[in-house]
């Protein structure tokens, strides 16, 4: 049976990381999960309920009473995420979310809590998850790390016309805003800061067509596939 890996794929806000890592599913038949949703949804509990970002207790609390849970879409072709099992998928993609997700993915039980559950659907690999800790903290061993970029320019205009399908009122300074601000929050936190893991490969797609972007990341996979599998007939 062909060697099932798990890719990693990081990056700042907006690269196209989704993108990319439900692409590699389709082709590979892999499952893919987007890691920046489960810190989404848990943000948008914490706003639901009022949830103070300060007070331990509370937030330990909270998270006790938060399930999350994937559930494959045939529509979109990609996974929503429940909270609670309720689909959440749009709600969490919401400028009010958008707006306070870091500084709630930059607390320490909340990266606990998250990590622990990526881990576990990581088990079976055969996996593609994007963040941005997924090379470095969640899986380091990953068999293929893929660090995202594109200029920023081109990343605001890409968010920008996702936000602008729902909400007219949106401006480019707004999205520009929260990207700069979340790139930010997040390379600078204390826990699992974004970062390029040494051995990831860079992939920047300012240039690229979605099928450009794919073929690239496919024949890493097939790189670090032949090579896995060298391996193992070896051992
Ligand atoms: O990927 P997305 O932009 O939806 O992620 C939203 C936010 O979740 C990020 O800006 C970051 O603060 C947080 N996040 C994280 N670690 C991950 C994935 C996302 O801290 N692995």
């Amino acid at each position: 049976m062909r060697q099932k890996i798990i890719i990693a794929i990081d990056g700042y806000s907006s690269c196209g990381k989704s993108t990319l890592a439900k692409q590699l599913a389709k082709e590979l038949l892999y499952v893919h999960i987007d890691s920046g949703a489960m810190y989404r949804a848990i943000t948008l509990y914490f706003l639901r309920n009022a949830v103070k970002f300060d007070k331990e207790k509370d937030i330990n609390d909270a998270l006790k009473n938060i399930h999350l849970s994937f559930l494959f879409n045939n529509v979109s072709g990609k996974s929503d995420i429940y909270l609670n099992d309720e689909n959440v998928e749009a709600q969490i993609r919401d400028m009010v979310v958008s707006e306070k997700v870091s500084e709630v993915a930059a607390i320490e039980q909340v990266r606990h809590f998250a990590v622990e559950q990526q881990r576990k659907i990581g088990d079976k690999k055969g996996i593609v998850m994007d963040g941005r800790d997924i090379g470095t903290t969640v899986f380091p061993d990953a068999e293929l790390k893929i660090f995202m970029t594109a200029d920023i320019a081109v990343r605001v205009e890409r968010r920008y016309k996702e936000f602008y399908a729902s909400n007219k009122n949106i401006t480019i300074e707004e999205v520009k805003n929260n990207l700069e601000m979340r790139d930010y929050i997040d390379s600078n936190r204390a826990i699992s800061p974004l970062r390029k893991a040494d051995d990831a490969f860079v992939l920047d797609n300012t240039n690229l067509s979605m099928a450009q972007q794919l073929k690239i990341a496919l024949d890493k996979v097939h790189e670090k596939l032949s090579n896995t599998n060298k391996h193992s007939k070896v051992d």
